[in-house]
């Protein structure tokens, strides 16, 4: 007689996926329709339909350590042709939430940033610090021109910030090991490809959604502009080479300007996007809107501390505390799935390349 297999179902994992988004998917009856109709979906091993099967299931460990689940774009192609109105594209994304928060390191930080209760409480936090170097700096200049440094001096913004991004790094490489322990093996070939493809983000090219892959290409470089630019002026600041406000027509700002205009365009094509979407959870909108706030009080600061309008110290402030919201908590946001999913390409290029 055959061995009988044991499965494990894990009923909190279930229920937390039906709370965070996929609430739908007891609806499903296999029909398959929605792996034939993901573009993105290899013919070896297609998706959505099994992982609909898994998360019935409460297949906590199988799902988590599962590549195919962070290959989706969450375009929603699947969850229209879904004929039981199960969702299966919104069920990945709780998957994946759930897959972020059980490779957190530390597991504390992914349960708080998970929880809409804790919201606060994490923004109070860098509150309470800037208000502190406010109150122990030196007092503003009575009159223009304004300084963002005679409030927030750079001598511990820039410290503090490198901090801030050393840990973040360090978290996401603990989570991104974990998983890449998890599938099953170390997927160093494929690495090259699958971040060519992250790039240019070819993928979306095969899902045929235009304004997704704009977005998201705006976003990504405008992003990357902007911490490249802020790197470069804190090392800059602190070597005692370079001093702030830059000029505007020094090469560095005229580089961030045109980063922070494509960012600009970047998140307000995706908040456009998102309040399209019906199913978007307290998860999606963490990410997204720490995101549009940084960019939206990064330029209107700027623009203020031109006017010589003394209103640049307060929304500098909002500024402060929503860029330090957005590195901190970036390992446990939606944003780790940059992370994730490159790790997943690599594993799925490998995987490719063998067949
Ligand atoms: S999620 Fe919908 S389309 Fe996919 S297998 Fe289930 S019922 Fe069919
Ligand atoms: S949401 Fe799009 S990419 Fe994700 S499984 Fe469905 S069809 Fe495929």
């Amino acid at each position: 007689m055959a061995d009988a297999l044991a499965i494990q179902p894990d009923v909190r994992f279930l229920k937390r996926v039906l709370a965070s988004g996929g609430g739908d998917l007891k609806k499903c009856y296999q029909c398959a329709t929605c792996s034939v109709a993901c573009e993105l979906a290899p013919e070896e091993s297609p998706f959505p339909r099994k992982q609909m099967m898994e998360a019935q299931w409460g297949l906590k460990a199988q799902l988590l350590c599962d590549p195919a689940i962070w290959l989706c774009h969450n375009c929603g192609k699947c969850t229209e042709r879904c004929p039981r109105g199960a969702r299966p594209g919104d069920v990945l994304g709780a998957v994946r939430r759930e897959a972020i928060r059980h490779f957190a390191f530390p597991g504390w930080m992914g349960a708080l940033v998970a929880d809409p209760k804790w919201l606060p409480l994490l923004f109070l936090l860098p509150a309470l610090i800037f208000a502190a170097v406010a109150f122990w700096a030196p007092k503003p200049v009575p009159a223009p021109p304004f300084e963002f440094g005679s409030v927030f001096p750079a001598s511990v913004l820039e410290p503090l910030f490198f901090a801030i991004s050393g840990f973040a790094l360090l978290a996401f490489a603990v989570g991104v090991v974990r998983f890449a322990r998890g599938i099953g093996e170390t997927p160093s070939a494929g690495f090259g490809a699958a971040l060519k493809d992250i790039a240019a983000h070819q993928s979306f090219k095969q899902c045929d959604d235009a304004s997704m892959r704009l977005a998201h290409q705006l976003t990504m470089w405008g992003f990357a502009g902007l911490a490249m630019v802020g790197t470069a002026t804190g090392i800059g600041t602190m070597a005692g080479v370079l001093r702030t406000p830059l000029a505007l027509e020094s090469p560095l700002k005229i580089f961030a300007n045109l980063a922070a205009a494509a960012s600009l365009a970047g998140v307000t094509l995706l908040l456009a996007r998102r309040v399209g979407r019906p199913a978007s959870t307290y998860f999606d909108w963490f990410f997204l809107a720490a995101l549009s706030g940084v960019v939206f009080t990064g330029i209107a600061a700027e623009l203020l501390r031109l006017a010589e309008a003394r209103a640049m110290y307060g929304v500098y402030f909002v500024h402060l505390v929503l860029i330090f919201g957005l590195l901190l908590y970036a390992p446990y946001s939606k944003f780790a799935h940059l992370a994730y999913r490159t790790v997943a390409m690599a594993r799925s290029r490998k995987f490719n390349a063998r067949s």
